[in-house]
């Protein structure tokens, strides 16, 4: 038994952790497992969906291999194991991209499925799931599913969001999307108030294919914060940023995230972005992934580690809903340097739990500061309950079942596809099994 984390630090519980390497021989690890097991990616998610302690864990990295990418149409076959780092360093100076990444490349397609992971242009291209044709899941009976949209699509539509409970990703079939090259232009605006990042983001659909915003958590009632798109251009600007190898080197005694630093934090950088508004060039990494330049930037919240926050909210309450959390947020004197607030188009979800849907979603981390911090989280699930939004899987750690089973309408049509052989310490908290 291995102590094993995911990216919040928030517990490292023993597991049984067996590496899956060949895709051939996924079907007879899985099958001979006596424990429930749960696939485990990169461990990007922040709370407990890729865990399962004292259980069996199926690490995936060894799953590398592109199988096949047709260049005149933008069809990638890979296994599940994948980093999306790996699939936009090959396809993007060849003229593709991932039509969706989220805000870290350090993830796999499998997770990136399981999660049906979102970015900065869902109005334009909806969620990871949105793009892959087809998917090969091994099920713990030994059962091979192959399906997509038109195959089996039951099925695929359960395992897109479907937090790894429906059996395991061996392979999958992207479509990727056209992109002129590694450059857009960008354009960052500063705005003053809630009305405004509205405004902002409905003009912004129609002209960018990216957009996204940072808001102060402390400032309260006086929302401000600063508002960055982004689109593909042809021209050429030179050679990528070169590779920075920072590293948060250990684990500090406490948080270096609190409510002094925060706030000197927020200030200075409301105040430095102010100062260079406007339109310039940016590299794709530069631009999608700024957290992969500080690696092991998850240290810097302690020993007792960090929540995630993550919720969304239907257009007609999600204004008041946002202006009540960031009220709630700052008068706890908590919250962290990166929140971010964006929008989500108004599209079918791919999966059946997917998280996104259309209205606004704010994210915020925050230290684990044991009791205080609960009872935070317990006035932000009051605000969603009312507001009719919900907690994205992917990033929690805590939500009260209550709150999931109504956020998730469509959880009992999928129960019907879980595979008995899986199990996570989230589908124990929240499904009961
Ligand atoms: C800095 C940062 C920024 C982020 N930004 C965003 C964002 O903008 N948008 C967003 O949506 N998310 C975002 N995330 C969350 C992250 O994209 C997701 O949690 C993603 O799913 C993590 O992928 P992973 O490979 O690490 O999977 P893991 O975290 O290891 O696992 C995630 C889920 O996928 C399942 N899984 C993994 N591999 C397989 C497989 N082969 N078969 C079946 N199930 C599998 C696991 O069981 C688990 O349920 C961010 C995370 C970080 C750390």
């Amino acid at each position: 038994m291995i102590p094993v984390s995911s990216w919040g630090r928030l517990s490292a519980d023993p597991h049984h952790v067996i590496a899956l390497k060949d895709p051939f021989q996924i079907q007879s690890v899985v099958s001979r497992e006596p424990l429930p097991g749960i696939a485990h990616g990169m461990g990007r998610s922040y709370g407990d969906v890729c865990l399962n302690p004292e259980g069996a864990l199926w690490t995936t990295t060894g799953l590398d291999h592109l199988v096949s990418f047709d260049i005149a149409t933008g069809r990638l076959v890979c296994e599940a194991g994948v980093l999306l780092r790996d699939i936009q360093r090959l396809a993007i100076p060849r003229g593709w991209s991932l039509p969706v990444t989220p805000g870290t490349q350090m993830v796999t397609v499998g997770g990136g499925i399981a999660n049906d992971v979102h970015g900065k242009n869902h109005h334009l291209c909806g969620t990871f799931g949105d793009h892959v044709q087809r998917i090969t899941l091994i099920r713990t009976n030994g059962e091979i599913v192959q399906c997509g949209p038109v195959t089996n699509p039951e099925w695929f539509s359960a395992s897109v969001g479907g937090l790894g409970l429906t059996g395991v990703i061996a392979q999958a079939e992207i479509q990727l999307r056209p992109v002129a090259g590694p450059w857009l232009e960008t354009e960052t605006v500063p705005y003053g108030s809630l009305d405004e990042f509205f405004q902002l983001a409905e003009e912004s659909e129609s002209g960018w294919e990216h957009a996204v915003s940072w808001v102060d958590c402390v400032a309260g009632d006086n929302t401000r914060g600063l508002f960055m798109r982004g689109s593909s251009v042809a021209s050429s600007h030179g050679p990528p940023p070169k590779p920075r190898s920072l590293t948060m080197p250990v684990v500090p005694p406490v948080s270096l995230v609190n409510r002094l630093t925060l706030r000197a934090f927020n200030n200075g950088y409301h105040y430095l972005n102010m100062r260079k508004p406007g339109r310039k060039i940016a590299h794709y990494e530069t631009f999608f992934y700024p957290l992969d330049n500080l690696q092991g930037w998850n240290r810097m919240y302690g020993p007792t580690g960090f929540f995630q926050y993550q919720s969304v909210f239907p257009p007609e309450s999600g204004r008041d809903a946002v202006q009540a959390m960031l009220k709630d947020i700052a008068g706890a004197g908590e919250g962290s340097f990166l929140a971010v607030l964006k929008t989500f188009g108004d599209r079918a979800p791919a999966g059946m739990l997917s998280f996104p849907k259309s209205g606004v979603t704010l994210a915020l981390d925050f230290p684990n500061n044991g009791p205080r911090t609960h009872k935070l989280f317990e006035r932000l699930d009051a605000i969603v309950r009312e507001a009719k939004g919900r907690i994205y899987p992917a990033k929690d750690a805590r939500m009260p079942r209550d709150l999931f089973e109504v956020g998730y309408p469509r959880l009992s049509e999928f129960l019907e596809y879980r595979d008995p052989g899986i199990s996570s310490a989230l589908s124990r908290r929240l499904m009961g099994s």
